[in-house]
């Protein structure tokens, strides 16, 4: 093995008391900021965001906000709150206010945030024509007859003046229950497009006749009564927040902040306590990496300062202090909103406050937290894989309890199963040797991260050596491909396998389970020739390029814009109906499609490989089998991959040997045990430090469960 530095680690520079102090240059993130009759205190503020866990996981969703205050944020917002069993939007797991049978785990939610000295916002919504009401089986209610918009062949009908009165006091008895149950900030709720009183204002939407309808004045009319209803009800004790999206990326169909959003805000500028904004749709609100910067809300909100004294909240998925004290001191918004980087980092407030700058875990902006959601189950975020988890393993983002022993580990392989395991273990007190064949870190989170927008995927390599740098029981090795023969002849006694996976070359899939003939010798690459130094840009031949995609995750998708971009000619063939067919639960798909469409790449959709031979491909349609062919000078196969066990399977093989030779485990981990997510990858390294020293029985359960009870 080949030191990564020949300095003892001890001799590392660590922390001083006197360097946990907070830069004077981020004061003024820090002042206190008055919301109505409620006072923050910081300018932090964790927006309403879903989390898959609402009503359905109350504890988890308690644990996880909680741990937000803990972490410094001053405001600590619920996902929507259905006000009515009308505004429901199963199976997505939001939170619910319907009657008094929700106010004990939202007291629950609102204890934990109070605990820490934050408010606790609540984000009250009928979801109109957006609610299908699979569970209620309610009649959806919007301004006029529309389809709903959530994938079922339903209509919302036109409210009339009693539909109009029942959500008045719907909203204004949620607002109460919303204080009984200790809330600071109660939202009324025009955003995301997922909102009936967003679909009041939009003109494509609302084609009422009445004082409802037709004016802005009108279509406005509503929103403005339920906020004078609202500060009515609780305005003694709650602060009023309105979350409005002053642009829907429409253009002349929809809000702009040039025209209307501008004038909405005019309208109501001083009525509301807070004005909470941002872009609408959800999938334009929270846009990933890949297709837009930190602060790429900026230039549609920074308007709205100029026509309120109120204060204004609003995102873009900032994790650089100085981007957050140029925004305050700019006047583009008073507080920093936040959903994804306070789920990458929970503590993100209190480690600028403590000088620790570098300790940030900076969100990667990929949403695999919003797959979650999108999935119907708990959150989970690539960079924290203590978040969901706060509750039913008892795991926090910033601690875990010392090892029992202070034992030895080797870590073979630094992606980011490796990198977590090792640091994590680290931070236990473990006596950590962690070994990597290659000449750099971060496995995929280095080589993924050199694709077209990927470039902050390198965070999750970039924090964990960060970490690891300031542990001096880790000893990290690089250029130490290691062998069987080579771990055994170490005698430390607990070794996790993280030695990656590797993408299948024979054409087995998602949808084909079989080998592809005529492969072998074809011009045939995979991904893993084009990340790293592989070089498979510079051998791919002249003539069309065929990218087989039937993974459905991103590598398909940024691969072809790889190519194209190089001056082949690409088509994209998916067995999928959609290009990169996975990330519509990230909500990325469509920029996706968009940007191959402006790269030239021409795309075959429900397409099917079914046989590839001397320059030409035989496809198949998915649904008829109907053939069809076409010319392909290189096949690049994107479909699954295998994990690299080999050391591990000759580790086991040898198992009589591992008592001479000291070891007491084997444990293949991340993407060596099942190839997934680099999400997956962390929480596989995580678990690993986690469950270290303990005895786990494999027929209980690993985790608490929420109690279901029955009336
Ligand atoms: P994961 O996502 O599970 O962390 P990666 O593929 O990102 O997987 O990382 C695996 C890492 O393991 C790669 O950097 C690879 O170079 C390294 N590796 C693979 N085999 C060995 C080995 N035998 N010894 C040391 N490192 C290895
Ligand atoms: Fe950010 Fe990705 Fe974590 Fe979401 S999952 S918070 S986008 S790092």
């Amino acid at each position: 093995m080949v030191r990564v530095t020949g300095a003892s680690f001890d001799s590392r520079p660590r922390r001083t008391a006197k360097s946990l102090m907070r830069d004077p240059r981020y004061d003024i993130l820090f002042e206190p900021v008055r919301i109505g009759p409620v006072t923050a205190r910081n300018r932090f503020y964790q927006v309403p965001h879903c989390c898959g866990m609402g009503y359905r996981y109350p504890s988890s969703s308690a644990a996880m906000r909680g741990v937000k205050a803990e972490g410094g944020w001053a405001v600590v917002c619920t996902e929507e709150a259905e006000i009515h069993p009308s505004a429901e939007v199963a199976p997505f797991v939001e939170n619910r206010i319907w009657d008094a049978q929700d106010l004990p785990h939202l007291k629950a939610l609102t204890e934990a945030v109070h605990a820490h000295g934050s408010l606790a916002g609540i984000e009250l919504v009928h979801n109109g024509q957006h609610a299908a009401n699979h569970y209620s089986r309610e009649v959806p209610l919007g301004p006029s007859h529309r389809v709903i918009d959530n994938g079922a062949p339903l209509q919302a009908r036109a409210m009339d003046g009693t539909d109009i009165a029942n959500l008045r006091r719907w909203h204004r008895k949620a607002a109460l229950r919303a204080k009984e149950a200790g809330f600071d900030i109660v939202y009324v709720y025009a955003g995301h497009d997922m909102s009936l009183l967003q679909h009041f204002l939009s003109r494509r939407h609302n084609d009422r006749a009445d004082e409802y309808g037709g004016s802005l004045e009108n279509r406005v009319r509503l929103i403005r009564e339920i906020l004078i209803d609202t500060k009515e009800a609780v305005g003694d004790r709650c602060a009023v927040a309105f979350r409005f999206a002053v642009d829907e990326l429409l253009g002349a169909d929809g809000i702009t902040a040039e025209g209307e959003g501008h004038d909405v805000v005019a309208l109501l500028a001083e009525l509301p306590d807070l004005w909470d904004v941002n872009v609408s749709t959800w999938m334009n609100d929270s846009q990933t990496a890949r297709f837009a910067e930190e602060g790429y809300q900026e230039r549609y909100i920074k308007f709205v300062k100029s026509l309120t004294t109120k204060p204004v909240v609003g995102v873009g998925r900032y994790t650089s202090p100085d981007a957050m004290v140029r925004v305050v001191k700019q006047g583009i918004m008073d507080m920093i909103g936040a959903a994804r980087p306070s789920i990458a980092d929970p503590f993100l407030p209190r480690k600028i406050e403590e000088g620790r700058i570098d300790d940030i875990r900076e969100c990667i902006g990929c949403n695999i937290c919003v797959t979650g959601d999108d999935v119907s189950s708990p959150i989970r975020c690539t960079q924290n894989p203590t978040m969901g988890e706060e509750w039913r393993r008892g795991w926090h983002p910033e601690t875990i309890p010392a090892a029992k022993q202070r034992e030895r580990v080797l870590i073979v392989g630094g992606g980011p199963a490796g990198l977590e395991a090792a640091r994590a273990c680290g931070q236990r007190g473990l006596e950590v040797v962690l070994a990597e064949a290659g000449e750099t870190w971060g496995g995929r989170a280095l080589t993924e991260s050199r694709l077209p927008g990927l470039s902050s995927w390198g965070r999750v390599k970039d924090w964990r050596l960060g970490q690891l740098h300031k542990l001096a029981n880790v000893e990290m090795f690089l250029a130490s491909a290691l062998t069987a023969d080579d771990i055994l002849s170490y005698g430390i006694p607990h070794v996790a396998l993280a030695t990656g996976a590797t993408w299948r070359r024979d054409g087995i899939g998602l949808t084909r389970h079989r080998p592809l003939a005529g492969v072998a010798g074809a011009a045939v690459f995979t991904p893993d020739d084009f990340l790293g130094d592989a070089g498979g840009l510079d051998r791919l031949p002249a003539g069309p390029i065929v990218v087989y995609d039937d993974e459905g995750y991103v590598m398909g998708g940024v691969l072809a814009e790889l190519i194209a971009k190089r001056g082949h000619d690409v088509t994209l063939v998916t067995p999928a109906a959609l290009v990169s067919a996975w990330t519509a639960r990230a909500l990325d798909q469509p920029f996706i499609h968009r940007r191959l469409v402006e790269c030239g790449v021409t795309l075959q959709l429900n397409c099917l490989l079914a046989g590839y031979a001397s320059d030409r491909l035989d496809l198949a349609c998915v649904y008829s089998g109907a053939p069809s062919q076409r010319d392909c000078a290189a096949l690049v196969l994107v479909t699954a991959r295998l994990p690299n066990e080999q050391v591990c399977l000759d580790l086991m093989a040898r198992k009589a040997e591992w008592i001479d030779a000291g070891i007491r485990s084997v444990t293949a981990i991340g993407d060596c045990r099942a190839p997934a997510t680099i999400a997956a990858a962390v929480f596989a390294g995580h678990r690993y430090a986690r469950d270290f020293g303990e005895t786990l029985d494999p027929d209980v359960v690993p985790f608490k469960r929420e109690a279901i009870v029955a009336e």
